[in-house]
């Protein structure tokens, strides 16, 4: 498969200049690449990407299990279907990528190991003048772009974030991030701790229960979980009934995002039923004896944090089963042989698995300036989550938590495709979001509303992002249900766009 891109050299010094320039060859960067190479025809781009391979996400993590928690009918693009089972494998999503890449013939656009390092925009020439470090040759090499389309997601691909607790140093065994973990990493009839009960630890611990000798899910308070066959029934009967592919795709998406909106609404009017009907499906599972009020009822509203599905209750399994088991307490300081709790029990273990989530980058690292002077996305007001005022002819693709991220990824494209078209039309260079006088008093508030979502990643790197107001250009409301008919709507010669 040419899914490699190229490594293409450019003359030491040379600069080169592309119409779009792409941050990262992710979900979001390729499917940038293809609506660009589809809606915007004929515009010249590159995609940079630090790794050696695309994929993102599904190429960092390698640790055992790594699987989607929502369904790859919406995680996958609206305009390549999906046909298999609708939990995936990271490998079976980078496969996914792969042909949509040679499908598309976008390797040719993509550069691997080309990590970007500064952005700097010019108001005189219009442009940003962009540095990559590629890995390979130890090169710094410039590009120069009239539109930077930021892909590069939303946290550090090179660490996870690993609380500092006390005596961690004492322990006498691994202690593991599931970010970095170990190629040919031993854990057979270990004991094993994993810290953290998110999407990540209830992918890893039935995939490691097998071997394991014991795995402990250590929680400080407990998460919501979905679960369920990993098989959805209208795409069943469509195949039965052999219906093309890209039916059971788009018919499929339809009744998931019907269902969602659906569950979502219920979580915001009627939160006790959403949650007692989240915790009877454990129950089933786990059985009426199981101490599901304090291992698996969240003192929180059902989705003011991902709720991840857990296929065929695996998890589940593994805890009836007694390979694996939970245990809801703090963590008082690590020791020689485990971890001493605040309740005074000492879990004894061989290896620590920290699944404790992310370290927020907003920005990829790249440091920013505009005309001159350093910029600091924090300072600026978001227009509808994607872009931001005082910085010109820029975009960013941040997804959503509550459904599928890969939704606003073709959203934001179709939205990007028009305004370089309509720019192109126009005849003008520079689009710059900016407060009409009227968003002047507006209150600006924190990038996502914590009552709304409140994962802890988002809120301890919450004072790096950007502001947003209380108008709905102004807003970043994590709604796929509102911005699928707002996003096609917005009108391109608003106020709130400023065009030279
Ligand atoms: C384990 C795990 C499971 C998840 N499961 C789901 C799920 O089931 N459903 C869902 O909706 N979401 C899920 N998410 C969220 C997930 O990260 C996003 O859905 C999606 O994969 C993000 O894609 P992206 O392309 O925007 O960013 P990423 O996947 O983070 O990719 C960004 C790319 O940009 C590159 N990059 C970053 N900075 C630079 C730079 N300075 N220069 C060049 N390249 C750069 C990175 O190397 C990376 O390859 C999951 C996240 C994790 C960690």
């Amino acid at each position: 498969m040419n899914v490699q891109g190229q490594i293409r050299k450019a003359s030491p010094g040379a600069t080169e200049h592309f119409d779009v320039l792409i941050a990262g060859a992710g979900i979001s960067g390729v499917g940038a690449a293809y609506h660009l190479t589809t809606q915007c025809p004929g515009t010249t781009f590159v995609a940079l990407e630090t790794q050696k391979t695309f994929g993102g996400t599904w190429n960092t993590h390698r640790y055992p299990g790594i699987r989607s928690d929502s369904d790859l009918h919406t995680f996958g693009y609206r305009f390549k279907p999906w046909t298999s089972a609708p939990i995936a494998t990271a490998a079976e999503i980078l496969k996914y990528m792969g042909e949509v890449i040679e499908e598309n013939d976008l390797g040719r656009h993509i550069r691997y190991q080309h990590r970007i390092t500064s952005a700097k925009w010019s108001s005189a020439e219009n442009l940003w003048t962009i540095e990559a470090n590629r890995a390979d040759t130890g090169e710094t090499l410039r590009f120069t772009t009239n539109f930077f389309w930021m892909c590069q997601g939303y946290y550090r691909h090179a660490e996870g974030y690993t609380p500092a607790w006390k005596e961690m140093t004492a322990f006498k065994g691994p202690i593991v991030h599931p970010q970095k973990w170990p190629e040919d990493f031993d854990y057979k009839n270990k004991r094993v701790i994993v810290i953290g009960s998110g999407a990540t630890a209830a992918t890893l611990i039935p995939a490691i229960a097998r071997d394991a000798g014991h795995v402990t899910m250590l929680q400080r308070s407990p998460t919501y979980f979905r679960t369920g066959r990993n098989a959805i029934e209208i795409a069943e009967t469509l195949r039965q009934l052999q219906v093309d592919e890209k039916w059971v795709h788009e018919i499929t998406r339809r009744k998931i995002l019907f269902d969602q909106d659906a569950f979502t609404r219920k979580t915001f009017e009627d939160p006790e039923a959403a949650k007692k009907d989240l915790l009877s499906a454990v129950e089933a599972y786990l059985g009426p004896d199981y101490d599901i009020a304090t291992h698996f009822t969240p003192k929180y509203r059902p989705w003011r944090q991902r709720i991840a599905f857990i296929p065929d209750g695996d998890l589940f399994q593994g805890i009836k089963s007694g390979k694996a088991s939970v245990v809801t307490d703090q963590i008082d300081r690590f020791t020689e042989n485990g971890i001493l709790l605040k309740s005074g029990i000492e879990l004894e273990a061989d290896i620590i698995i920290t699944a404790t989530g992310f370290n927020l980058s907003a920005n990829g690292d790249i440091a920013f300036e505009v005309d001159g002077k350093p910029l600091d996305f924090a300072d600026t007001v978001t227009y509808r989550g994607m872009m931001f005022t005082g910085v010109p002819n820029l975009v960013w693709v941040f997804g959503y938590f509550r459904a599928s991220w890969t939704l606003r990824v073709d959203l934001v494209a179709d939205f990007v495709c028009r305004l370089l078209t309509h720019m192109k039309a126009s005849g003008v260079r520079k689009v710059t979001p900016t407060l009409r006088s009227e968003d002047h008093n507006m209150p600006l508030l924190p990038w996502i509303d914590a009552e709304n979502f409140n994962p802890g990643y988002m809120m301890r790197g919450m004072h790096l992002l950007p502001k947003r107001g209380d108008k709905p250009e102004w807003q970043h409301n994590q709604d796929y249900w509102a911005e699928k008919d707002e996003f096609p709507a917005i009108d391109l010669a608003d106020r709130a766009f400023i065009y030279e």
